[in-house]
């Protein structure tokens, strides 16, 4: 992974063959980053996505590979989760017939190149286990 540092984050050019919430994750502890956004475009292959399933309170898991596929869309955001950086990241795709689909990013391996910003926001984002949904949810006060 190449990066550049910037006024309030980072540009990541994550190479081919490197997946992606692993690096991200990884920069973020290397980089102390507690609170974030992400944004980034580029290309993957070997994707697992997640569907959150409301009646399951689950996770449902499906892979995609074989081919290129479009980041027409990465976005989430960067929190604490048990002191460590914690990646939350959905992904928009296209595929060869201009399709689109998408999902929670559970892994994607970069077939072409990614771009990604990470802009640094105030202080510590947490996220802590919620036993309604059963999921590790922001910790934000009620207002
Ligand atoms: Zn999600």
């Amino acid at each position: 992974m190449n990066y550049t540092k910037l006024q309030d984050g980072y540009l990541l050019k994550i190479l081919k063959g490197q997946e992606i919430i692993a690096t991200i994750t990884e920069f973020c502890e290397t980089h102390n980053i507690k609170s974030g956004n992400v944004s980034g475009i580029g290309g993957v292959d070997q994707i697992r996505l997640y569907y959150y399933d409301n009646d399951l309170k689950d996770y449902v898991a499906k892979d995609f590979s074989g081919r290129n596929f479009e980041i027409i869309s990465l976005n989430g955001n960067i929190s604490l989760l048990d002191g460590k950086p914690f990646a939350h990241i959905h992904i928009g795709l296209g595929d060869s017939d201009y399709s689109m689909f998408g999902g929670h990013l559970k892994s994607a391996v970069v077939g072409v190149t990614c771009e990604v910003f990470i802009t640094m926001t105030d202080g510590q984002l947490t996220r802590s286990y919620d036993e309604v949904c059963k999921l590790n949810l922001l910790d934000l006060p009620a207002k």
